[in-house]
């Protein structure tokens, strides 16, 4: 296979030939019309000239004609024709009847079939402006040939018709042929070996970027970067954008591996505690009380652990864009009504205070199922690190173009050390104590919530103190009348 190095290389090669080609005839074409222009007023300053000579002779009264009798072809009189031929070229003077009555001596020296030729164009010769140029075999030559008019038409004499030779203005000149023949292929071939050698440069440095990014990217030396060397100087660009790609595979990379051990970790606690419980029901001396505790706490596990499969798979699902959101107009003051009176009842529980101040009338679009989710999240978040005599305040408030669900509690709050981390899967502010106390979550409600949020065209936010409690926020778009219709 023909390598991309030759082929871009033929592929300039060509470009100069045509460029080459083109400009060789566009300066051929300009120099050709000069030469033509200048050969046409030769030939006119030739007929002027013979125009001149027979206007003189007629002004000083001089014969014109030998022979006064029209009817035969009439012959000059000797002393013009001497004059006459004092001017050089091609020249035919011609008569009233369009008979030609005076030939040059260059004109009489044409071969027969030449002559013949030159009669009959000389028919068609534009009486002024425009020249006429044709070719003569025998003579192997063009000649160009221009009229003009005798005022007065003395003696019977009409026009005159000059030529000159004018092969010159339709060939190439020899020091055009050395150019294109010599010069000009020299200089094709040096750009096209340069081009060559500077192509085979820019491949070694793809080449060398291309191993660097193999050996970056077999899965274990993602905390490598491409080195911007010397070699690698004309893909600065490249390489830099290559970087901050292996940069986001490094992050992801990372995310991934720290997110399976993490849900590894979370479901090796319940299993072993599962195991321990069927062990112990299945124990001969176990008693049937025994028995009947063991299994209970064996379900609880099997819970928590059927909670933690669903929240990956929602996140799962999340990451893949195959979430299951079906949005449709919601009326959010039932819902969050709805939600108050969950709240009330876990917060009894706990010990907990929970008032719901402040609600509006509004639509928004959006999945109930995984709204009623996103909001029972933060409501059982804010119960859960809320001590026993605390107080958590729901409220819906409309704004001009959203709406917003604020969920405050007085509870334990979040240190700034830890709040940039509260939205990362399975991250939670005291893990240990955490997994052991009736709080138990898994650190992955806020990371839902958030996305629920976001998949509705909206945000979570939160602001929290440490000892002091928490506010969370989520900001939803109202639904257009478009989209209630
Ligand atoms: P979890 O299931 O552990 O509650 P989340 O993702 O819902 O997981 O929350 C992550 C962490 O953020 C919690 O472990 C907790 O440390 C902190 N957090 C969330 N909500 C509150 C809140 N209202 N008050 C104090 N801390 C909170």
């Amino acid at each position: 296979m023909v390598s991309t190095r030759v082929k871009l290389t033929i592929a300039f090669v060509a470009g100069m030939i045509a460029v080459t080609i083109t400009l060789f005839l566009a300066v051929l074409t300009a120099r050709n019309n000069a030469v033509y222009h200048d050969i046409a007023q030769y030939a006119a300053a030739q007929g002027d000239l013979a125009s001149r000579v027979i206007m003189d002779a007629a002004q000083a009264k001089q014969k014109v004609l030998a022979n006064g009798d029209t009817a035969l072809i009439p012959l000059l009189s000797s002393k013009l024709v001497d004059r006459l031929q004092v001017v050089p070229g091609y020249i035919v003077v011609v008569d009233t009847a369009g008979r030609a009555v005076y030939r040059s001596n260059d004109v009489m020296r044409l071969k027969g079939e030449d002559m013949a030729t030159l009669e009959t164009q000389l028919q068609d010769l534009p009486k002024s402006g425009e020249a006429l140029i044709f070719s003569l075999d025998s003579l192997q030559e063009k000649l160009l040939f221009v009229s003009h008019s005798l005022p007065g038409t003395p003696g019977g004499l009409s026009r005159i018709a000059s030529g000159a030779v004018a092969t010159r203005a339709s060939t190439v000149p020899r020091e055009y042929l050395l150019d294109a023949a010599l010069i000009v292929p020299l200089i094709i071939t040096a750009a096209g070996m340069g081009a060559f050698v500077f192509l085979g440069r820019t491949q070694r440095q793809l080449a060398e970027i291309t191993t660097e990014v193999a050996a970056i990217t077999d899965g274990r030396s993602l905390h490598r970067r491409l080195a911007l060397s010397e070699e690698t100087t004309d893909f600065a660009d490249l390489v830099m954008t290559l970087n901050a790609m292996i940069g986001r595979l490094e992050t992801s990379f990372g995310a991934l591996r720290r997110f399976t051990a993490d849900a590894s970790h979370e479901l090796k606690t319940p299993l072993a505690v599962l195991r321990a419980d069927v062990e112990r029901a299945m124990h001969d001396s176990s008693s049937q009380t025994e028995r009947m505790v063991a299994l209970e706490e064996a379900l609880q596990e099997v819970r928590r652990m059927t909670d933690l499969v669903e929240s990956l798979l929602t996140l799962a699902r999340a990451d893949e864009g195959r979430f299951d959101i079906y949005r449709e107009p919601i009326e959010l003051q039932p819902l969050v009504q709805e939600v108050y009176e969950t709240a009330l009842i876990l917060g009894e529980a706990q010990g907990v205070t929970v008032n719901l101040p402040f609600t509006t009338d509004v639509v928004v679009m959006a999945d109930r199922t995984r709204l009623r989710q996103l909001f029972i999240n933060l409501v059982t978040n804010a119960i859960k690190y809320t001590p026993a005599g605390g107080k958590v305040e729901l409220g819906l408030g409309r704004h001009p173009d959203n709406v917003t669900f604020a969920v405050r509690d007085t509870g334990i709050g979040i240190s700034a050390a830890d709040f940039p981390h509260i939205f990362e899967r399975f991250w939670r502010a005291d893990r240990v104590r955490s997994r052991m106390s009736e709080r138990g979550g898994f650190g992955l409600g806020l990371a839902i919530s958030q996305w629920i949020a976001q998949a509705h065209g909206g945000t979570l936010t939160a602001s929290s103190r440490l000892g002091r409690g928490s506010l969370f926020t989520v900001t939803l778009p109202i639904a257009s009348d478009a989209e209630r219709a």
